[in-house]
């Protein structure tokens, strides 16, 4: 059977999706952004029609496509073509790594579908994809060029073909590095280390920094400012984040009989703080394990808040009425106006550790220490000094009332059972 005559066969059920689905490619066309069209096709389902009747395998596919959804952003659309075939028409994609990240998002959401159904076999579907800007001159093409994809991908059971193979070493490099950064995340082997924070006044643990690390077994330690950039340009980011404050509020909840109360602080990327939806997430996170909202603090660069003062600041405002803290990271890069800093919703400044690392020897970068604990005191703030890597930087920033320290000198950033024994010592010691 050839690609059209498999279309053809699948489509009387849902009329006019291929035509607005070939309407939006065409449009997409005449635009300069770069598309994929994928189509997905879910295996099986006479099976599980056979299994569970129709009306509740009919409900299965419903939520499935409820869950595609998700891909609905900008331009990018979802179309029922059949039964059990949909088109995901991807917009503003980078390159191929993108859509196979799409594509194990898919696989996921129909495993999940199945479980949820509690549908006895495991759901799946196969994904042919045609990426759109390279060598077509029609809409139909691509579609033609998606479905030659997913007949090729079918018959040798692989679950994402392509049917235009873009090449280039540098697409593939990337490329990897996306698919291995989806894989850790998928496969949980990203994890979170903590960096204490002390009180500069007593010396006490308040807290501490939530960083990311990733350990691949080829490439070895990748340092997350290579793979957090990554995970930014491929939209793995807001997974990654959502995975960050589950984690951090199970880490919480997990040394709560052997810690006094202390804070742990995420970082949020700036993609991130422009939505609601990142409020709820921290509600809930807070709420499945129990965590009092103000336990959790949320970092935000200053050149972030800057970059969208408008969204940002109604972002922010949401988090700090769940009562849970913001931090405004990396300060004194960004060029805060004093007349923005007015009505800023943060409840803590954290000075940049390139001014605190150089405050010894360098007297303009002690300059901007200084300035900055004045402005944060003059506006209610907390403030944070990160960077700190000795016992006299540390002094230093004591007498400049400076409230909170973070850095080498006090600990590196730990694994949570080294964190736990460092803490312990550090009580031992008084
Ligand atoms: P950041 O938010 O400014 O985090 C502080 C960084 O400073 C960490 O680097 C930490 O290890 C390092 N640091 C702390 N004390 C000292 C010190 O005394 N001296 C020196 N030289 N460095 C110190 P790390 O862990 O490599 O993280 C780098 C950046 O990656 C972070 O900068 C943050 O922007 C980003 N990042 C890490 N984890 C996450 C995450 O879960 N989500 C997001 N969105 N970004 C993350
Ligand atoms: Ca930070
Ligand atoms: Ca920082």
């Amino acid at each position: 059977m050839d690609a059209q005559a498999s279309s053809a066969a699948d489509l009387p059920h849902i009329d006019g999706s291929v035509d607005a689905a070939l309407e939006q490619i065409k449009r997409l066309l005449s635009t300069t952004q770069d598309f994929a069209v994928l189509l997905v096709y879910v295996h099986d389902v006479d099976r599980l029609c056979a299994t569970i009747g129709h009306a509740d395998a009919q409900k299965v596919i419903a939520q499935f496509r409820g869950q595609l959804d998700e891909f609905r952003r900008g331009d990018s659309c979802i179309y029922q073509l059949s039964d059990r075939k949909f088109a995901v028409v991807l917009c503003n994609i980078r390159n191929q790594g993108h859509v196979q990240l799409a594509a194990q998002k898919i696989q996921r959401q129909i495993k999940a579908q199945s479980m949820a159904g509690k549908v006895e076999h495991s759901l799946t579907a196969a994904v042919g994809a045609a990426l759109g800007k390279r060598g077509y001159n029609s809409a139909s093409d691509i579609l033609r060029s998606a479905e030659i994809a997913l007949l090729e991908g079918r018959r040798v059971g692989q679950t994402l073909t392509f049917h235009a193979q873009a090449t280039g070493d540098e697409l593939v490099n990337e490329w990897d590095l996306e698919r291995k950064l989806a894989n850790a995340l998928e496969g949980g082997d990203l994890e979170l280390h903590y960096q204490p924070k002390i009180c500069i006044k007593n010396n006490m643990v308040i807290g501490a920094e939530a960083l990311m690390r990733w350990n691949d077994p080829q490439l070895g330690a990748i340092s997350p400012n290579i793979f957090i950039g990554v995970a930014e340009s491929c939209g793995l980011i807001t997974e990654l984040t959502y995975f960050a404050i589950q984690r951090a509020c199970r880490q919480l909840d997990e040394w709560r009989r052997d810690v006094e109360k202390l804070t742990v602080a995420v970082n949020l990327s700036p993609s991130l703080i422009r939505n609601l939806e990142i409020v709820d997430v921290i509600k809930s996170a807070t709420s499945i394990w129990n965590i009092e909202p103000n336990e959790m603090v949320l970092e935000v660069t200053e050149s972030a808040l800057m970059a969208d003062p408008k969204n940002t600041h109604n972002v922010l405002t949401a988090i700090r009425d769940l009562g849970a803290k913001v931090s405004l990271d990396d300060f004194g890069t960004g060029f805060s106006s004093f007349a923005y800093l007015k009505k800023i919703p943060a409840d803590e400044l954290k000075i940049d550790r390139s001014f605190v690392m150089n405050m010894l020897e360098d007297a303009g970068d002690r300059k901007i220490v200084e300035h900055a604990v004045a402005i944060a005191g003059s506006f209610g703030l907390k403030v944070v000094a990160e960077g700190v890597e000795s016992m006299d930087a540390l002094a230093a920033l004591r007498e400049l009332n400076c409230d909170f320290a973070q850095g080498y000198y006090i600990s590196r950033p730990l694994a949570p059972d080294d964190f736990l024994s460092w803490y312990r010592t550090r009580r031992s010691n008084g």
